[in-house]
């Protein structure tokens, strides 16, 4: 028999991560073998991400720069930018909607007493960050000097200056044909990296998923139950009806279609909870089993890993709502706005790494003078909430990729 193809692999991979993870929980973590496993999966899933994190940097910067550099030839960048950032806010306009009418309709929370989370908050102290203050902090996080942030991995400032690298490509036109050559052959070369990474997928998804299983608190998620079933809900919801049929009736692309394209960087978004660290992968997925134009996934893509998240817009506008109800504030109209714009900026604003709508909600919460310290009851549900709107979030990345190829047609 023909070894089985890397999707299913991963696959397998994923369904017996979740297996052993389920078995190594009933068991313990105090159990001796379950502590040796869960040493082992460390090292490996760790080992997984690292190689992800290592080929990330360059591939963002080769990816924007060369992506913006070949628009050129097609004299639509204008259009590929605007329908892009269009797309963007719109789906995540979609997906807030849903988590607060969810929200609004069941009440989670409702009923529930602050008091009971005393012990969860006790000794949290939550960092202030207000809106304006916020927005400061990322104008200028925007433009940095571009060394620092390859080295330090700042990936939003690493597109910032790609971008900025691929306007002046497009504008110096043949002047500058060897830059432009180079960065399109070390793109290609990272890609061919990321092949060999990916060999390595099943496994660290696989190692990812048991040490996930294994140690999440289950008597808090049965606690926040209502919550939980609303944001999981939701979020399937969006990523399983609502972006599919978007994409259906603008592109033709079935959801069946899409989902075989899509699905490596789905359950790597999901094991991994970073859309950073799962990028190598969506650009995989989006240019070769999706078929988009690399100028256009070249683009959208690490854009889309660091600005676009629907999941993380439902979870943060879900989450206020939630917290809202638990100390018994009714927000009218107006305070509801206020969710609807702060959750859209949060999610823009967070980056794409495990947890980061946690930090980024904080400014939600203080928006519509809700406690801040309430995320603590949050948090030891979050890594597990974090695994399905990380991958909803890569998911409207590569819809809105197909789109945007579709309508710049
Ligand atoms: N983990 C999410 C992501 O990487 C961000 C979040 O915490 O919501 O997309």
């Amino acid at each position: 028999m023909s070894k089985p193809s890397l999707n299913i692999q991963i696959l397998i991979g994923a369904v017996a991560g979740v297996l052993i993870g389920l078995y190594f929980h009933g068991l313990g973590v105090a159990h001796p073998m379950v502590k040796d496993g869960l040493y082992t999966v460390g090292l490996v899933g760790t080992l997984f991400i690292d190689l992800l994190k290592m080929i990330l940097v360059p591939l963002v910067f080769c990816s924007i720069a060369v992506g913006i550099a070949n628009l050129r030839q097609h004299r639509q960048i204008h259009r590929v930018w605007v329908t892009t950032l269009l797309f963007f806010v719109l789906t995540m306009a979609i997906a807030i909607v849903l988590g607060m009418s969810a929200s609004l309709y069941f009440k989670p929370g409702a009923g529930m007493h602050i008091a009971m989370f005393q012990g969860a908050m006790q000794g949290f102290e939550a960092k202030q960050m207000a809106l304006p203050e916020f927005f400061a902090q990322f104008l200028h996080g925007l433009f940095v000097n571009p060394f620092a942030a390859l080295a330090k991995g700042d990936v939003l400032a690493v597109v910032m200056f790609a971008l900025v690298l691929g306007i002046a490509l497009v504008v110096g036109g043949e002047r500058y044909k060897n830059i432009h050559n180079l960065l399109q052959e070390a793109l290609e070369i990272t890609m061919h990296i990321v092949g060999w990474v990916m060999r390595l997928a099943p496994l660290g998804i696989a190692a990812l998923l048991i040490k996930l299983v294994a140690t999440q608190d289950a008597a808090m998620l049965s606690t926040l139950a209502k919550f939980v079933a609303v944001v999981v809900g939701t979020t399937l919801l969006h990523g399983a009806v609502i972006l599919p049929m978007l994409l259906y009736f603008i592109t033709g692309t079935s959801p069946l279609k899409f989902w075989r394209g899509a699905r490596e960087a789905l359950i790597t978004a999901f094991a991994t909870s970073s859309s950073s660290a799962t990028l190598p992968v969506t650009l995989r997925c989006t240019t070769q089993h999706l078929r988009v134009k690399p100028e256009i996934a070249g683009f959208v893509v690490p854009l889309g890993a660091t600005i676009n998240m629907d999941g993380t817009a439902l979870y943060e506008a879900a989450a206020a709502l939630f917290i809202a109800n638990l100390v018994g504030v009714e927000l009218n109209f107006t305070q509801q706005l206020v969710v609807f714009m702060t959750a859209m900026i949060a999610a823009i604003g967070a980056p794409g790494i495990p947890s980061a709508g946690m930090v980024t909600m904080v400014m939600v919460l203080q928006s519509v003078g809700l406690p801040a310290e309430a995320i603590a009851i949050l948090l030891p549900i979050d890594r597990a909430l974090d695994t399905l709107r990380t991958s909803v979030n890569v998911e409207g990345d590569m819809v809105t990729s197909l789109v945007v190829q579709k309508l710049i047609k």
